[in-house]
This record gives C-alpha cells, structure tokens and sequence, in this order.
C-alpha cells in the first residue's frame, strides 16, 4: 500500500526526519560493534547518535518548515568543554553523511534549535529513547510528535531493531511507524525509501489472563513489587515481553502484545515521564485502535510543559483490557 494519507508538508517533514535520524542511530551502533573500544559503560555512543540526531531532525525542520519549534531532549551545553572535543569532532562526522555544508559551530546551533519551550504548536523529540538498549546493541526508538493545542496530531517511532513493528530483528530493515490523528496508524520499512506502508491493528484480546504484558528492560524503571501484585490480580499467565523504549508501543499497536504499565519506582513515587517519552506513541497506540492514559485513567495532559506533571505513570493497553487493568491499579492501591 502506497502512503495512504495526502503527505502534507508536516507528515513528509516527520517521515524523513525520523528515517534520517534512524539511519544515524544504526551507524553510530554498528561503529560501537566494530570498536570494542568503546565499553557499554562508555555514554559516548549514545551521547554522539543523541546529539547528532537532534542536529539533523532539528536542521531538516529549519529547511522544511522554518517557522515550527522542536522540543528536544539534548542540549550542545556538554559539546563546549573542552574534554568532549572529540564527541564534537564525532557528531558533526555523522551529520556530515547528512548535510554536508555543516560546520562545528553550525551542530551546535542545529542542537539549540531544538531546545524550545512548548507551545500552541510545536514538535517534540527524544533523538534515541532507550539510551540502555542502545547501548546493548538491543532495542529504541527514534521518536518524534506533533502536537497543536495539547494534541498529539502525527507521532512517528522509528525502531531499528524491530521487523513488522513485532519482532526483535536487531540489524534487519527495521521500522518506521506513522500514525495521523483521526486517521490510522501505518508501518513501513526503515531501510528503505519506497513509501510502503500497512496498517497497524492492536490485539483483539479481551481475557485478562490471555493477554501478554510488555515491561521496561530496566528494573529500575517500574516498580516491580506492584507490578507482580497487578499481574496476580489480573492473573496474567503468559510470560512477559522485556523492551526498552517506545518500541513498546510499537509492539502494543500490531497486536503482539497488549498492555504496558509505566509504574512509578518505588524510590521515586514522584517520577514523571517527559513529553517526548510518550507522545509518539501515544497517538500511535491510539490510532490502531489501543488506549493510553495515566494509571488514574486520565488523557495524558501535553500542555503543562516539558514534563506531563499533570500524570502519574501511564498505562498503555489494546483498549480492551483497559478498564480491567484499571481497575486492577485502583484495588490493589496502586
Ligand atoms: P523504558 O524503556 O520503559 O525503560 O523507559 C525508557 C524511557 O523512560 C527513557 O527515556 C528513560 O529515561 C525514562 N524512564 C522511565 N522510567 C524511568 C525512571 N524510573 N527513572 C528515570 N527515567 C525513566
Ligand atoms: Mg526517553
């Protein structure tokens, strides 16, 4: 299927912003297999595919739609001192691949420009969301959103390590996912330019105890003694499905799994996801037909600034399951 929505300057922006940056990603990854050097422990990878992403969806959207704003996760603060010339040197390196007019001084803006407050109308961007997959060479995703008037209007994921948003396949073609508010959730292939897409459909699952949850890789980013009291409640069976990012979403919206639980950990009850750590997905859930809202079943509020202040954790379900699952948080006082 051709791209089946009119591709408005916006929808044509995003697709090519994420596919970009994606591709960024997956070489500053394959370049961390090649030198052994550079130790998981090492921030440099992530720090070098975080900026450099941000630089390049931030300077495509200067060319392409130059009165928006972008609100991004990194910052070229760090890229000033002297100690991280060399992380410089390796961003504008990669950008270079994508524009090859840019200069040193010229990435820091590029970065800059994507520090934005939000406002009536404005994008939102975590350049590499699941820092620790990528750092394992496993799961993330490129995510960026488009939000008017506090609603997402077109968020995209771009997750490398996924084939047919549903499975791990790192280093395949990977995907792209697209979803337009009121009109449905496409994916396509990463790799590729040839603008095929296929839409996404979430689980038909209605039976608590068939459904599979999905969880955060990283223990520390959930609460695990509440999420077993959830899973006993609800009396899920099936073996979870581990993921960092919103590669989740992806995975909830074709319908391979059917509920995540973004639970506050116990040592920070008062933890709140930024906007760009959910709006993509959001609407992509959404738009293939899942639910998402806090875990008081409240919409997530976009409009009360950089991070979604307004909400305590998230739940993330095939719609279903919703209420069931709802309920369940609410019983066991979650
Ligand atoms: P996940 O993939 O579910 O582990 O979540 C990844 C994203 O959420 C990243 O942007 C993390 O920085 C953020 N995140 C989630 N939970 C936490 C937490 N408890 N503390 C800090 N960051 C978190
Ligand atoms: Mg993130």
């Amino acid at each position: 299927m051709k791209f089946p929505f009119p591709l408005t300057p916006e929808i044509k922006f995003a697709l090519e912003a994420v596919r970009k940056a994606s591709q960024l990603t997956v070489a500053v990854q394959n370049e961390m297999k090649q030198f052994s050097s550079l130790q998981k422990s090492d921030q440099s990878p992530v720090t070098v595919a975080d900026l450099a992403a941000q630089a390049i969806v931030a300077h495509l959207l200067e060319e392409k739609l130059p009165q928006d704003i972008l609100v991004g996760e990194e910052s070229s603060e760090m890229l000033g001192l002297v100690e991280n010339r060399n992380t410089l040197d390796q961003v504008l390196e990669h950008v270079k691949r994508f524009f090859s007019h840019a200069t040193l001084d010229g990435v820091c803006d590029w970065i800059d420009r994507g520090t934005a407050e939000p406002a009536y109308r404005f994008w939102t961007l975590d350049p590499v969301d699941g820092t620790k997959g990528f750092l394992r060479g496993d799961q993330y995703a490129v995510a960026l959103a488009f939000i008017v008037n506090g609603k997402v209007e077109i968020g995209v994921l771009g997750c490398p390590n996924l084939k047919e948003a549903k499975f791990q396949d790192v280093g395949g073609v990977g995907s792209l996912v697209i979803a337009i508010r009121g009109k449905g959730c496409w994916s396509s292939i990463l790799k590729t330019e040839h603008l095929s897409f296929l839409p996404l459909h979430v689980s038909d699952c209605r039976e608590p105890r068939d459904a599979v949850l999905m969880r955060s890789y990283d223990r520390s980013h959930t609460n695990e003694a509440q999420l077993e009291k959830i899973k006993d409640a609800l009396h899920l069976q099936k073996p979870p499905i581990r993921l960092d990012s919103l590669s989740k979403y992806t995975v909830l919206a074709s319908g391979k799994a059917d509920l995540f639980f973004r639970l506050l950990p116990m040592d920070r009850p008062d933890y709140r996801d930024y906007i760009w750590d959910q709006a993509a997905g959001d609407l992509i859930l959404q738009e293939a037909g899942g639910k998402v809202t806090d875990l008081d079943g409240k919409a997530l509020d976009y409009t009360a600034g950089k991070k979604l202040f307004n909400n305590r954790g998230a739940l993330a379900s095939n719609g279903f399951l919703h209420e069931a699952a709802l309920k369940a948080v609410k019983e066991e006082g979650i």
